[in-house]
């Protein structure tokens, strides 16, 4: 069921929350076979339920009073494990909740548990969790996406009607493409970081997914917004729901940049894509092929800034403080190798070691300082095609869902699953990723993105689209 519906039955009665709730659990541990949990909260689930009933029987207020949902494992939860997919913070339990958890709460919504993710966010598969790889309800031996693979495979399996993410270079798209689901990540600085365990914090922003545009707008609104605990948290103009919602597509000039439909795109992934663009045009919006030249270089710049970043946020945890600290350390050199030479899986100590090379005295101006300067080139053009469009689009992912382990060996393939995602967040910008057909039997998402602070654009068009398409309501198999 969609949050919107949900939302109307719990208004009118005909539903409960703890009914919602039971539901969920249920459904969760009939597709516990996805390992899209790390942790279940389902007495607490139980507990938060009723109140929402007794709160909602006394009239009071909540957007998302009784709606249950899932946090990525990356968002501090107080009393609650917070792992971020790693065996570092595998025991760690928050003294302080995320100002997104916050706000969940606040709304009445139902933490049903912490779903799985690559390790701090480092991944386009799940398949770098420490607790081992969310699968893809559409096909279990396939990756969901990653990093918010367990975000992504919950809502996709209808668990929860929505789940919080994060986008560091693709994190929420690409897993929502993979998985057939709708997924927004706002315009950095929109919703608060604070208490979301950082990745690389120029490129991290929080957001949701959800099963429509309408559901990811509903989340979206009550957790968005200024934060004075988070030093890049923008006081922007709120999202206007009902607005966006009511958006029509006449007159929409669409931009389709050749540089991300070009070489490295599946040709079933294009086609779905052309035929969506078909489907604006035939709705009014004006398609306008544009370039977006320095995008070709946003990979590159990317994996040199996202690690450098990674390497000194990681710094925190030496085994000291807190986190996984190694046994009988012989002295405080042994205590920090020992501690992060166990803590960190393969891929995030492959990060660290690439992020403090390019840091390093000599190496910081050819790599680090020059990826900066890629990075102003990415942003400059966004800038001048927004002066042509309203907005942008083309193929979320290269490819549909890739078969467990098979780009595993193979970094730049992996890499590249986020090719049409990173030039996004370099630049700041807001995107969504919608479902919009089918290639191989299997998911294809349509990348929208939109000038800073133009969510209700953006949501607009989604939802336009889903108006008039049926690719949202499709359901995995065996899933009802
Ligand atoms: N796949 C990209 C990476 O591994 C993006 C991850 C993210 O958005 N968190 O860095």
């Amino acid at each position: 069921m969609s949050l919107a519906a949900l939302l109307a039955g719990l208004d009118s009665g005909a539903m409960s929350a703890r009914g919602a709730t039971e539901d969920a659990l249920s459904r969760a541990s009939r597709a516990a076979g996805l390992n899209a949990l790390i942790t279940l909260t389902a007495d607490a689930a139980r507990a938060a339920a009723e109140r929402a009933d007794a709160a909602r029987a006394m009239g009071a207020p909540g957007e998302l009073l009784g709606v249950p949902y899932a946090h990525k494992d990356l968002f501090c939860t107080l009393d609650v494990t917070t792992t971020a997919g790693s065996r570092m913070l595998a025991k760690f339990v928050p003294p302080y909740s995320a100002t997104i958890h916050e706000k969940l709460d606040a709304s009445g919504a139902v933490l049903i548990g912490k779903a799985n993710m690559d390790e701090f966010a480092m991944g386009s598969s799940n398949e770098h969790s420490y607790f081992g790889a969310a699968r893809n309800p559409w096909d279990p031996d396939r990756v969901p996406g990653g990093s918010s693979g367990g975000s992504a495979a919950l809502v996709a399996a209808r668990i929860v009607p929505f789940a919080t993410a994060s986008d560091t270079g693709g994190s929420i798209r690409q897993p929502a493409a993979l998985c057939g689901v709708t997924g927004i990540k706002p315009t950095y600085g929109r919703v608060s970081r604070y208490g979301m365990i950082a990745y690389a914090s120029s490129l991290d922003q929080a957001g949701v997914i959800a099963t429509s545009a309408h559901d990811a707008a509903l989340a979206l609104s009550v957790i968005a917004g200024f934060d004075p605990r988070d030093p890049t948290s923008v006081d922007a103009p709120p999202i206007d729901v009902s607005d966006a919602l009511s958006m029509s597509l006449a007159g929409l000039r669409i931009g389709r940049p050749r540089q991300w439909c070009g070489e490295g795109i599946d040709s079933g992934v294009a086609n779905a894509v052309d035929a969506a663009l078909a489907i604006y045009a035939e709705h009014g919006a004006r398609i306008v092929d544009i370039d977006l030249p320095s995008s070709e270089h946003a990979i590159a710049a990317y994996y040199v800034i996202a690690p450098a970043e990674a390497s000194s946020n990681l710094a925190r945890f030496d085994g000291v403080r807190y986190g996984h600290r190694c046994a009988h350390p012989k002295d405080l050199a042994d205590l920090y190798t020992r501690s992060r030479e166990e803590g960190f899986g393969h891929e995030v100590q492959k990060r660290i070691l690439t992020g403090t090379y390019v840091l390093s005295a000599g190496y910081y101006e050819a790599y680090y300082h020059r990826a900066l300067k890629v990075r102003r080139l990415i942003a400059n053009d966004f800038a001048r095609a927004f002066n042509e469009v309203d907005l942008i689009a083309g193929p979320t992912s290269p490819c549909v869902a890739f078969k467990l382990g098979e780009k595993l060996a193979d970094p730049v393939a992996m890499y590249l699953a986020d090719v049409n995602t990173v030039s996004v967040n370099l630049a700041g910008l807001p995107a969504l990723s919608i479902p919009c057909g089918f290639s191989d039997g299997l998911p294809v998402g349509l990348q929208l993105c939109a000038p800073w602070w133009q969510e209700s654009r953006l949501i607009g068009a989604a939802h336009a689209y889903q108006r008039v398409t049926d690719w949202h309501r499709a359901l995995p198999p065996g899933i009802a």
